[in-house]
């Protein structure tokens, strides 16, 4: 391609190498005289949306842009990876927009804890990562659950204005959106997209009745998750499907918890104590004498302690320790991506193994 294309639909330039990013094209589409990417033609013809990726300063362009439109931000996080696909900068960018909070993914938290109590560890959480949601809501876009009041609170907070969808990769940004798309025009029917201008911000329309539009922007990748370090094809072991099974461990000092082999969790010092593990339900935990674990790491990775298997395990990058001195109860030692360890007592010390890469945080419990 000597000349540079832009997609009719949402003005992203045109590319054939690369499926998964904005503006990708299957070359045999490119000679037509005016060209749509992929996104914008599934959109089109199916009322689908396909999740494309960004790099950050794409994506920094792209809130750039946010703060000069008008209209409600609904900002979705990963409640399974709340820190690790919060998207930090977003609320130096939104301007006066308000921002409608949406956790996706509860499906995963056990049934046992209170929404309310989730909702307001939210407001908590974004309040001291510098974020004033006008609102935190709750939902399944997997299942369904909260989707009709997330419309609802659309509706309402969006004035009549436009809507802009935000969310890093993998929060379910698609799948809430697809379900949204259900939900406002009704199985089978068609999205009327005869007002398809083209924008220069690689966003994608969704017309709303009354002449406003929905703006699908692209993920953001956060490269401190867990999911950029391991083969593609073991993600499904890290990724949770169903509701989180916590599994308690009660620990002596000098015990150490391996998470497959992609993690290591050390109790360094302090009173006998309950360890409450949150991670994928078929992921194997191994549990061994702090003195032996580096040696069990050495001559079991990779077998024993999987996943990775001994396939991928070369590809992993090194472990790296990380030190806690944990001074409250119900605080939580989070692995992004893979998911949390809750110390439930005070005064502990702790060091978590990960790869190197991979943020490793405590925070106050969630659950
Ligand atoms: P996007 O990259 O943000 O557009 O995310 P997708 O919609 O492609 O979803 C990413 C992954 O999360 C997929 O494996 C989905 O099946 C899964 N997912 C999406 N929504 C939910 C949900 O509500 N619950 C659960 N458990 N998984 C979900």
């Amino acid at each position: 391609m000597t000349e540079v294309l832009h997609c009719i639909g949402c003005g992203a330039v045109i590319q054939t190498e690369n499926k998964n990013e904005v503006g990708y094209t299957p070359p045999s589409s490119i000679d037509k005289e005016t060209v749509i990417c992929q996104r914008c033609f599934r959109l089109k013809n199916y009322n689908e949306i396909q999740p494309v990726t960004l790099t950050s300063d794409d994506f920094l362009r792209i809130l750039n842009g946010l703060g000069e439109q008008e209209g409600l931000i609904v900002k979705i996080v990963d409640i399974f990876d709340f820190n690790g696909s919060w998207l930090p900068g977003l609320h130096r960018f939104v301007g006066n927009n308000p921002v409608l909070l949406v956790a996706n993914k509860v499906d995963l938290l056990p049934k046992s804890v209170k929404p309310s109590k989730v909702i307001n560890w939210i407001k908590r959480e974004a309040k001291s990562l510098g974020l004033q949601p006008i609102d935190v809501l709750l939902v399944s876009a997997h299942k369904g659950t909260g989707i009709a009041e997330v419309v609802q609170a659309i509706e309402q907070y969006r004035k009549k204005k436009n809507v802009y969808v935000v969310g890093s990769t993998n929060v379910g940004k698609s799948t809430f959106i697809n379900r949204i798309i259900k939900q406002a025009t009704g199985e089978g029917n068609v999205i009327t997209t005869s007002h398809f201008p083209g924008t220069t911000l690689d966003m994608i329309e969704i017309p709303l009745d009354d002449g406003a539009s929905l703006f699908d922007t692209p993920g953001i990748i956060n490269h401190h998750q867990m999911a950029h370090h391991i083969d593609a094809s073991e993600l499904k072991y890290i990724t949770p499907k169903k509701e989180i099974k916590p599994k308690v461990y009660q620990q002596n000092p000098g015990q150490t918890l391996f998470i497959g082999a992609l993690a290591r969790f050390d109790f360094i010092k302090g009173e006998r104590s309950a360890f409450t593990v949150h991670v994928a339900n078929d992921l194997p935990i191994h549990r061994t004498k702090l003195e032996k674990a580096d040696q069990l790491y050495e001559e079991h990775k990779g077998e024993l302690l999987a996943p990775p298997t001994s396939k991928h395990i070369e590809k992993l990058p090194e472990l790296v320790r990380h030190e806690f001195s944990i001074k409250e109860g119900k605080t939580d030692v989070v692995i992004s991506g893979l998911g949390w360890i809750t110390v439930q007592h005070p005064n502990v010390v702790v060091a978590v193994h990960a790869p190197k890469g991979v943020e490793v945080f405590i925070r106050p419990s969630l659950i």
